[in-house]
């Protein structure tokens, strides 16, 4: 049993119920029906007994031109009797004869050959293997006292449509059985065949390792329906999940590619010949910049990848957003860089669920750009109010501003504009800073927007829902 397919134990389990059940109610109907058709047999034989008493008569004298055709006469204590052709001797299984008060036959037939004994009920004789039901009357009227009429019917003459119906439902019982199998099968095939095909799409995934391959079920919302879809929404995640880790892995060795080639060039390059502790000094400060760009470039990579897999976000906290960008404002101030001006325009008492740490890197990373970006005494703003259930938080400059058609291209990792269009900036960025800040305001259930013209400056606005 174990080894059996689901598919042939739900049939076998469906069948077996289903053949039970008919069965019992085959039986039940036996029964019950059985019991009905035999006191309905009784009734009937009494009936008839009754009926047929009425049919009959006694002339003392009758001419033959008198006698009616189809009536049966018999001569009795000087007279005759006469039996209408009503009479029905034989109906439905029921003999009816008329006996006389000796108890001889006069007419009809006798069934049963015990002596007459009980008037008006019936009772049940056992002659041989046979058991009747018997019914006697007597007759009452002139010279007819003393005549008896007896009703017989055999405890089965009723039961003849019983049997029929019972050996109908002996060839209907394998043929239901038969449907009810053959239906179960199909259903259990029908409803596994989506299990098969989850089977196959995961087997064939474990063997190719193709992860965009899906599970096609088509509509429906059954719970293999279900199934399939957390199915495909895990391969979904994993083929992501995979995607982005060959995504890491070629973006990290593509960035520290040039780091790692130049630290190498330039070693070999000094150590070709003796050199001047000037060169060497000057050999060691572009390989201390490679080899800070590489550290930037990991420590960057590493946070953002953690951010990915969201183990950073464990830390959701109620807090106090106007406090911490007023903190933030003060801080960024005294950098002072390019003699820009930073201001502050901050809405007191919002406050958040967030995680405080990535919201405070969120902030710094825009007004590092600000910094970066802008131009020499110039300006900052940092704008953050609550209207409308949101929070809207902007970082706008004055600086260099985006072109156009980089404004889309500026959230991909690695993606820097060419600083040679942007008037020259230096720029320490690896390129990953404003990934890292759409994927932290996504992570707070917000998204970032920005407005930027070329020459003009950029804005950069964070918008978050305001829980109450
Ligand atoms: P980077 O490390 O190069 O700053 P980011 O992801 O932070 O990387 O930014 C991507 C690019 O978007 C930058 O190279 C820069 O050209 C552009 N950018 C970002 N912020 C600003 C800004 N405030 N003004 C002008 N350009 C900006």
């Amino acid at each position: 049993m174990k080894h059996l397919s689901l598919k042939i134990k739900i049939t076998l389990w469906f069948s077996t119920l289903i053949i039970i059940i008919v069965a019992i109610m085959f039986a039940l109907m036996f029964m019950i029906s059985g019991s009905v058709l035999k006191s309905d047999i009784k009734e009937q034989l009494v009936t008839l007994v009754e009926t047929n008493a009425e049919e009959i008569e006694y002339y003392s004298n009758i001419e033959t031109e008198e006698r009616e055709k189809g009536d049966q006469y018999i001569q009795y204590n000087g007279g005759y009797i006469e039996i209408d052709d009503d009479f029905l001797d034989q109906f439905n299984g029921i003999y009816t004869a008329l006996h006389d008060p000796q108890g001889e036959l006069l007419y009809g037939e006798s069934v049963v050959e015990s002596p007459i004994t009980t008037f008006d009920k019936v009772e049940t004789v056992t002659e041989g293997r046979e058991k009747y039901f018997v019914y006697c009357c007597e007759l009452s009227g002139k010279n007819l006292d003393g005549l008896v009429l007896r009703g017989t019917v055999s405890e089965y003459a009723n039961l003849t449509l019983l049997s029929r119906i019972m050996s109908l439902s002996m060839l209907l019982l394998p043929f239901l059985a038969l449907i009810a199998i053959i239906g179960g099968y199909r259903i259990a095939q029908r409803s596994l065949k989506p299990i098969v095909k989850i089977a196959q799409a995961a087997e064939a995934i474990n063997d190719g390792g193709d992860l965009s391959k899906r599970i096609e079920l088509g509509d429906g919302g059954d719970e293999v329906h279900m199934l399939a879809d957390t199915f495909n929404k895990m391969f979904g995640r994993l083929e992501k999940s995979f995607e982005d880790e060959r995504q890491f892995t070629s973006d990290i060795s593509h960035e520290l590619r040039t780091p790692v080639t130049v630290v190498l060039a330039q070693s070999e390059l000094t150590l070709e010949q003796e050199r001047t502790p000037q060169e060497y000094k000057k050999a060691l400060e572009v390989i201390k910049r490679q080899a800070l760009r590489m550290k930037t470039t990991v420590e960057e990579m590493l946070t953002f990848s953690r951010l990915d897999r969201m183990t950073e976000l464990a830390d959701i906290k109620k807090i106090n957003l106007s406090e911490l960008v007023k903190e933030l404002v003060e801080e960024q101030a005294t950098i002072k860089k390019k003699d820009i001006t930073l201001h502050g325009d901050i809405q007191s008492n919002i406050y958040i669920d967030a995680d405080r740490h990535l919201i405070e890197r969120m902030i710094t990373n825009l007004i590092a750009n600000a910094y970066r970006y802008g131009n020499e005494n110039g300006n900052i703003y940092v704008k953050l109010k609550a209207e409308k259930q949101q929070i809207c938080l902007s970082v706008a400059d004055d600086g260099v501003g985006i072109a156009e058609n980089e404004l889309d291209k500026i959230w991909n990792r690695f993606y820097q504009v060419d600083t040679s269009r942007t008037s020259g900036q230096k720029n320490n960025g690896v390129g990953l800073g404003l990934p890292m800040v759409q994927r932290i305001a996504a992570l707070h259930g917000g998204k970032i927007e920005v407005e930027s013209k070329l020459g003009e400056g950029s804005r950069f606005i964070f918008i978050m829902p305001q829980k109450n």
